[in-house]
Order: C-alpha cells, then structure tokens, then sequence
C-alpha cells in the first residue's frame, strides 16, 4: 500500500498493509488532514520517523474481535496506551505511542491499524469532511475541561489558523465577550460567519493591553506567547496551543510579577466533538483548500506548507 513516510525526507512508499494485532482493527483512509503538527515533524519535531498522520477518518474493514464493527465509519483517538478508564490518564500514561507522531504509523496510507477502544462512530449526519475535523476540535473543546470559562470573560483566541478558528468557535459557546485576533481577512470573515467576533490584529489598542482574561495562543508561532502575555490581565490565564521546533524567546519574569497561570493543552475527548459537529454548534465548512490523492501526497505537504492555509487533505484512492 501507499504511504506518505519521514526518515530524513519525506518520501511516498510501497509499503505492507498493517495487520490488525489484538483488539485492533484495520481501517481503511478515506479522507485524512495534514495539521501544522505534521510539518514541524518534517522540520524535525519530536524525531519521529515512520508513517506521518493523525487526523483521518476511515472505514473499518477489518476487526477480529468485533465483527459488528466492520464497514462503519471512525475517527480514532491519536493517544495508544494500555487502556484505563480515564482517558486523560491514558493520554499521558509514558510508555504510550502516539498515532504518526510518537512511535506509532500513522493515518497518511491507504490503511491503518488501532485499537478498537480508541474508536468512535461517526453518525451519518457528519460528513468526512467535516469529520475530518475531530482530532482538532476536540483539541478545541479540551480547553473547557481544563480552564473554567464564566460567561462574561473576556477570552481572546490569537490567532486566525485552523485551530484559532475551531477555539474561537467552542470558546463563544461558553463565554460571549470571546474574540478571534488575527490577520487574515478572508479567515476572520469565515470566523465572523460561524457567529465568532473578530479583531484584526492591526486593530488592537493600548485598552486591549492587559485586558483579557484568559488567552489561547492558537498562533503556531514562538512569537505567540509573548503576544498572549501581552494581552492577559495580571492573575489571569494563558492556554498554550502552540507546538514549535523552536522554543520562544519569553521574558517569564511578568509571569511571576502579573502572577499569571500557563495551561499547556494538546488533545481533547473525541466524543463532545462529535456531538457539536452533529448538532450544527460548531462549523467546519469552507475550511479545506484543497484536496489531493494520496498519491500527490508530497505536493499536498508543499500545499499545506504554503502561508494562510488552513487545510489541506488527503483522500484514499477508490480501491
Ligand atoms: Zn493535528
């Protein structure tokens, strides 16, 4: 089968279709999305090596130990640990893999292989190109189960990138007076559309300095967390969405004068996002530029590499 793989570069392979161990299924790509965590990757983040991707959903056609499974539609959550109730724990247990980015082969082939727990159904009502967008958005909803949102904060989301615009999205749910800073007109437009205030970032005043309190840095950028302290009010929140292979430059001692809280937040419970995605409170539409075969796979990355993107996906060829 096709695999779009990184060793030193990124290469397309033949490789052997993965065979479904215990409690595992083999699924079948249909739609996958290259995220801004596979291009740090490529730029040598985490060291991984192997089958790139985790943001897909696929069919199951295989499952040895749950036929009733085969032919439906799933997302899989990314996190691969012995399992235990508790999600988080399993998240963070330090022997896990992480799907194409720690030590697991991830979405980016025609098929892939998880275990059965870490599965969710996609309801009829979600189309793959809106499913597409679980693992993100379930990044998104994550923030809610870590930072207590009142109605009336203010909440500022930096940055109008894919994840900016999903944050924005679920954050004005929980709280009015939140805003999308950014700087993409035709992206603050389509934020503006789904119901989110939005803010150039050309725009912000001296009254916006210190004002807001909690900001969720979603600018993918070392700059991102200057930029965030910039804006919370002494005692207030930081939520850190962004993953860079360069560290930032930041000046921590206004962390400890303003006495400000730093929430690191990576991955989300998959099954909230799915039900916003099915009752229409979160959109997703108009979020892909382009779609490539996966054969393209390489000019798909170059794509996805260029400025201002937001999404760019993958789709399996018919079979
Ligand atoms: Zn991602």
């Amino acid at each position: 089968m096709k695999a779009i793989r990184f060793a030193d570069e990124l290469t397309i392979e033949d490789i052997p279709q993965p065979e479904p161990g215990e409690g595992e299924a083999l699924i079948r790509m249909e739609l996958a999305g290259i995220c801004r965590t596979d291009l740090e990757i490529v730029e040598g983040y985490m060291g991984f090596t192997g089958t790139l991707g985790h943001e897909f959903v696929g069919t199951v056609v295989e499952s040895p130990s749950d036929e009733e499974l085969i032919g439906n539609r799933v997302v899989g959550d990314i996190n691969l640990a012995p399992w235990v109730e508790d999600s988080v724990q399993q998240r963070h247990d330090p022997d896990r893999t992480v799907l194409g980015i720690l030590g697991k082969d991830g979405c980016f082939a025609e098929y892939l292989t998880l275990p059965l727990e870490n599965l969710h159904l996609v309801p009829d009502a979600v189309t793959d190109e809106q499913a597409v967008f679980v693992e993100p958005l379930a990044a998104a909803c994550e923030i809610l189960e870590q930072v207590h949102i009142q109605p009336t904060d203010h909440v500022a989301v930096l940055g109008d990138g894919r994840l900016g615009l999903l944050c924005a999205q679920v954050l004005s749910l929980a709280s009015s007076a939140t805003v999308l800073i950014g700087k993409h007109r035709t992206k603050l437009e389509l934020a503006a559309k789904n119901s989110v205030r939005t803010l150039n970032r050309h725009e912000l005043t001296e009254a916006d300095h210190s004002n807001f309190d909690v900001v969720v840095d979603c600018t993918g950028q070392p700059e991102g967390l200057e930029a965030a302290l910039n804006l919370v009010r002494p005692r207030g929140t930081i939520v850190m969405k962004t993953t860079t292979a360069v560290s930032p430059k930041v000046h921590f001692a206004q962390v400890v004068i303003d006495e400000i809280t730093l929430v690191g937040s990576r991955c989300g419970q998959f099954q909230p996002a799915l039900d916003l995605l099915r009752r229409g409170l979160v959109s997703v539409d108009d979020m892909i530029d382009a779609e490539y075969s996966l054969k393209d796979g390489l000019q798909a990355f170059e794509h996805a590499a260029r400025p201002g993107m937001l999404k760019v996906t993958l789709k399996n060829d018919p079979s």
